[in-house]
């Protein structure tokens, strides 16, 4: 068993663990992140770290961090919510820890972690959507994360949907974060409160009596107790992150959407009118199948669970298991890849659910195939 220890770090807080090549995490550990301090941060991941260490063999340490790394996965360039700019984080690190480590976006960790352990798992064309404050996203194409050239790929919350529409934080309007974010779940309920105060009753009493007071949870709240107003909110915003799930199937053609991130606990609230949306916007719909849109699974433990497993892979192996590839383990709780195939760069396709069962007998698609007419 080898484990790996993958490093979640986040404009608040630094969260680790000690993972297991069966992405089940062993240990975990949490720190407030000193966000204002390069060097602080840095000293909370090498002490975290560090703390996991003691008394383990650790084959390989990753970083998920929140902004964009470069294409050589060593220098954070730039990073929202934390002061990283152009920060060479694999060196720093290193020298605090004396130990290597691979440096990843936080969005990419999850991903790969849904796409080996999650709600992706047996798909290799995957794309995960994380909608929380704003939109954030990551590729997997043919089992690989797609980085793009420069490592900035996958920022589909910054394209534009609505001509001159709302202004949005990166300084253009219209960006599709603006419409189908937790952002605009928000922005959505109070508007409609500050509108139709009566309509929106429900909402206001749960904020404290004033449309300012309106947020995500209480938003939540009142769709799940049937709230119209609240539901009306859910699908406005679940449309349009369908219709922009659309036009990225246009581009990407994946097979799975898994969608992360905070707005994500609402569940089918958010995804029923989302894949509506989405079935009505796709270009050839009748001639092709659906893909999947799944709530991912791992919830606040992607970040982990994936930052350590891509360490892994990029790590030399030890010594090469005794499981052969072409039999990966089965039964609950095996995940895929247990076996030595987990040093390449892809994801191994397992044979441990239906879907892929389905797959195996159907080489050459990675969907199952009734998922066209399963809904
Ligand atoms: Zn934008």
């Amino acid at each position: 068993m080898t484990l790996a220890i993958g490093v979640d770090v986040g404009g608040t807080k630094v969260a680790a663990g000690l993972v297991d090549e069966s992405g089940r995490i062993i240990a975990k550990l949490k720190r407030s992140t000193p966000a204002a301090s390069p060097p602080q941060t840095e000293q909370a991941i090498a002490d975290v770290v560090t703390e996991l260490l003691a008394g383990h063999q650790v084959a390989a340490i990753g970083l998920g961090a929140a902004g964009f790394v470069d294409h050589e996965r060593a220098t954070m360039l730039f990073a929202p919510n934390l002061a990283w700019r152009d920060e060479p984080l694999k060196q720093r690190v290193e020298e605090r820890l004396g130990h290597q480590v691979v440096v990843e976006n936080d969005a990419n960790a999850s991903a790969w972690a849904e796409a080996r352990f999650g709600a992706a798992r047996g798909y290799r064309d995957v794309m995960l959507v994380a909608v929380g404050t704003g939109i954030g996203a990551a590729i997997i194409i043919g089992g690989e994360l797609y980085r793009g050239r420069w490592g900035m790929a996958g920022e589909p919350g910054h394209v534009r949907v609505v001509p001159d529409g709302r202004l949005c934080g990166c300084g253009n309007r219209g960006c599709w974060e603006q419409y189908a974010s937790g952002n605009a779940l928000v922005a959505e309920a109070r508007e409609f409160a500050r509108r139709t105060p009566v309509g929106a009753m429900r909402l206001l009493q749960l904020g404290g009596g004033v449309p300012e007071g309106i947020s995500g949870p209480e938003i939540t709240r009142a769709a799940t107790e049937g709230d119209p107003a609240a539901l009306r909110c859910f699908q406005t915003v679940g449309g349009w992150l369908g219709q922009g799930l659309a036009d990225l199937a246009a581009i990407l053609d994946p097979a799975c959407f898994v969608i992360g991130g905070g707005v994500s606990e609402a569940g089918d609230l958010l995804l029923d009118p989302a894949r509506a949306a989405f079935e009505r916007a796709l270009t050839g719909r009748g001639y092709r199948p659906f893909a999947e849109i799944r709530i991912a699974q791992l919830g606040q433990d992607a970040g982990i669970v994936g930052a350590a497993d891509l360490a892994r892979e990029a790590s030399p192996a030890p010594a090469p298991q005794t499981t052969a590839p072409s039999s990966p383990s089965s039964g609950p709780p095996g995940p895929p890849g247990s076996g030595s195939f987990i040093r390449s760069t892809s994801i191994a396709n397992p044979a441990t659910n239906a879907a892929t069962a389905q797959n195996a007998a159907k080489p050459g698609t990675d969907q199952p195939a009734a998922v066209a007419t399963t809904r």
